[in-house]
C-alpha cells in the first residue's frame, strides 16, 4: 500500500498518552487480544506494518477448538462472509488405503464458554451466509471445522477491531520494544509513513508478531525456532474433492506427508512436506515426480493446471516451545511465543485459546498495577500447557512418524492406520485431540503407547510365527523409537 493510499486514521495515533495495552501484529492472534481487552474496558493501541489483505498460505484450516475459542470472545463471525468452507472430519490416506475420521460429537464436549463482557448479542453464533447453515452448523451432531481464504478471514478479525471504541488502529512497522533503566518493558517504538519513528507508552506490550516474530528474544535470546521441513503450497482450482468437507492428509511409505483441504468453492489448498528447510531446486518436477503420483486420482487434473501455472509457495515448519512470560510489562503470545507443526493444522486453535485463557486471567485488572499482571502471567504459563501441548506434541509427533525414514518409524505408521481403521476410540480420541477439544496431555500419552503396543502387534502379525524371534526384537525397536519420538516434545512442552 503506498503512502497515499494509507487511510488517515490509521496514520494519527495519539503518542501524548499511556495505553493500558499496546499489541504488536494484528494478524490471527493480535486482533482477538485487541478486541478482548478493548471489551474488558481497556485502552488499547494496535500496530500493523500491513492493513491490506494478506496473501499467505497459512492458518486455512481452523480446528473446532479453533472455533470454540472465536464463540468464547464473541468474535465467531469472522468466519461468515468469507465463503468459508465447514470441515466435519477428516480423511486418512495411506498407500492408497483411507479412512475417515470425523470430528467429535459435540454431546461429548462441553458447549463453548461464554467470556463476560465479550460475548453479547448473539455474537457467540455464526448467521446464514453463502456457505454457512447456522443451523447445520450450530446444531449438527458433530463438532464443526472450517476452511478458509486465509486474508478473508484476517480483514474480518480486523474489521470487528476497527468497530470497537477503545482500540486505535495504527499502520507501522514496530522497530523496537521499549525499556527503562530496570529493563521493564514500558511501550514500542514504530516506524510510521510521514511521521518517522515515533515512540508510544503502554502498560503492557502484548508481543503478536507471528511466526517470524522480531520480538521473541526479548523473552530470552534462546528463544529461537527449529526448523526441520518446510510446506510447498498450490492453489488447486474446482478440484474434485475425494471427501468432500473433510481435510486430506495423504501419508505413505514412499513420500512425505501431504494436505489437501478446501479453502472457498473455487480454490483448494495443497500443502506438500519437503524434509528440508532447503527447498528442492526444481518445485515442478518434484512435483510431478514426487507428489503427483501419490495424490488420488480425482485431483489430478487440478492438480496439473496448478503446476501449469507454476505459482508454487513455501513456508518452513518450525518447533517452538512455549516459554514463560517473565518481563515486566510485555507479554508475547501466538507462533511468536509457540509453534508446532503445521500437519494437524493446531496453530490458531493453541493461540486462540491462548488469548481466551489470557482474558480470564488478566482482562479484570487494572493493567497499571503491572506486578500483579506479571504475578498472573506467571500463572498463565502453567494453565495453557494442558490445552496447548496436546496440539503442539501430536503435531511433531505425527510428523515425525509420517515423515518416516527408518523401518521402525514406517512399522509405526503402519500400526497407526491400521489403529485408526479399528474405529471407536482408536478413532474418537485421537481426533479429540487433534480438534483440540481434549486437553488432557496424559490421555494423549496413553494413547500414542497404546498405539505404538498395536503397531509391534502389527508387526508381529506380519511376520508370521517363523518371524518370531525378529519380530520380538523389532518390536523392542517399535517401542523405543516410539518413546523417542513422543517424549522430548512432551517435556519441552509440559516442563519448559
Ligand atoms: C505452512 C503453514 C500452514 C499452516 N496452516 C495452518 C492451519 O491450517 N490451521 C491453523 O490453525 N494454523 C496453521 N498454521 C499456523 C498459523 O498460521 C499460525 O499459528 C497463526 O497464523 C499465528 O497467528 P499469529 O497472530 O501469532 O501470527 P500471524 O498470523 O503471523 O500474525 C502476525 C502479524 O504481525 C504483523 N507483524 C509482524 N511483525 C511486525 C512488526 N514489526 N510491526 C508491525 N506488525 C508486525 C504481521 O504483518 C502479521 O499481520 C500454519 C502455519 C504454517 C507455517
Amino acid at each position: 500500500m503506498s503512502n497515499k493510499q494509507i487511510p488517515k486514521d490509521l496514520l494519527s495515533a495519539d503518542n501524548s498518552v499511556t495505553y493500558d495495552a499496546i499489541v504488536v501484529g494484528c494478524g490471527v492472534v493480535g486482533p482477538c487480544v485487541a478486541t478482548g481487552m478493548a471489551r474488558k474496558g481497556k485502552k488499547v493501541l494496535i500496530v500493523e506494518r500491513e492493513w491490506s489483505m494478506p496473501d499467505r498460505i497459512v492458518g486455512e484450516l481452523m480446528q473446532p477448538g479453533g472455533v470454540r475459542a472465536l464463540k468464547s470472545l464473541g468474535m465467531v463471525e469472522a468466519i461468515n462472509n468469507i465463503d468459508a468452507i465447514p470441515v466435519t472430519g477428516y480423511t486418512v490416506f495411506y498407500n492408497g488405503e483411507k479412512v475417515a475420521i470425523p470430528y467429535p460429537y459435540r454431546a461429548d464436549v462441553a458447549p463453548a464458554e461464554k467470556l463476560a463482557d465479550l460475548v453479547r448479542n448473539g455474537n457467540h453464533q455464526v448467521s446464514d451466509d453463502n456457505t454457512i447453515n447456522a443451523k447445520d452448523f450450530e446444531t449438527s451432531e458433530r463438532e464443526k471445522g472450517v476452511g478458509f481464504v486465509h486474508g478473508r478471514f484476517l480483514q474480518k478479525l480486523r474489521g470487528i477491531v476497527a468497530r470497537e471504541p477503545n482500540i486505535t488502529r495504527l499502520q507501522g512497522n514496530v522497530v523496537e520494544i521499549l525499556k527503562n533503566k530496570q529493563n521493564e518493558v514500558v511501550g514500542a517504538k514504530v516506524d510510521i509513513s510521514g511521521r518517522g519513528k515515533v515512540e508510544f507508552n503502554s502498560h503492557i506490550t502484548f508481543v503478536c508478531d507471528g511466526i517470524f516474530s522480531r520480538f521473541r528474544k526479548e523473552l530470552s535470546p534462546d528463544h529461537i525456532p527449529k526448523v526441520g521441513s518446510s510446506f510447498v503450497g498450490m492453489s488447486l482450482y474446482h478440484a474434485d474433492m475425494p471427501s468432500p468437507n473433510h481435510g486430506h492428509v495423504i501419508l505413505g511409505t514412499s513420500h512425505l506427508p501431504i494436505l489437501v483441504y478446501q479453502i472457498s468453492p473455487q480454490e483448494t489448498r495443497i500443502l506438500c512436506a519437503y524434509n528440508s528447510a532447503k527447498l528442492p531446486p526444481n518445485l515442478k518436477e518434484w512435483m510431478n515426480d514426487d507428489v503427483k503420483p501419490h495424490i488420488p486420482e480425482s485431483l489430478r487434473p487440478s492438480f496439473d493446471e496448478a503446476i501449469e501455472r507454476g505459482k508454487f509457495r513455501s513456508m518452513p515448519n518450525s518447533f517452538l516451545p512455549g516459554k514463560q512470560n517473565d518481563v515486566l510489562g510485555m507479554c508475547v503470545i501466538g507462533d511468536a511465543l509457540n509453534m508446532r507443526h503445521p500437519l494437524t493444522g493446531g496453530g490458531m486453535t493453541v493461540g486462540l485459546n491462548d488469548v481466551v485463557l489470557l482474558i480470564k486471567k488478566i482482562g479484570g485488572l487494572d493493567f497499571s498495577n503491572r506486578e500483579q499482571v506479571l504475578d498472573e502471567l506467571l500463572d498463565y504459563h502453567f494453565e495453557r500447557k494442558n490445552y496447548d501441548s496436546v496440539i503442539n506434541v501430536l503435531s511433531i509427533a505425527l510428523y515425525s512418524l509420517f515423515a518416516a525414514d527408518n523401518d521402525n518409524l514406517r512399522a509405526l505408521q503402519r500400526g497407526c492406520f491400521k489403529y485408526f481403521k479399528r474405529g471407536g476410540d482408536c478413532v474418537r480420541l485421537p481426533v479429540s485431540f487433534l480438534s483440540g477439544v481434549m486437553p488432557r496431555p496424559f490421555l494423549l500419552t496413553k494413547v500414542f503407547f497404546a498405539v505404538a503396543i498395536y503397531a509391534v502387534y502389527v508387526n508381529f502379525e506380519k511376520r508370521g510365527a517363523l518371524g518370531f524371534p525378529v519380530a520380538l526384537l523389532e518390536g523392542i525397536a517399535i517401542l523405543f523409537t516410539a518413546a523417542r519420538v513422543f517424549t522430548p516434545y512432551l517435556y519441552a512442552e509440559m516442563i519448559g
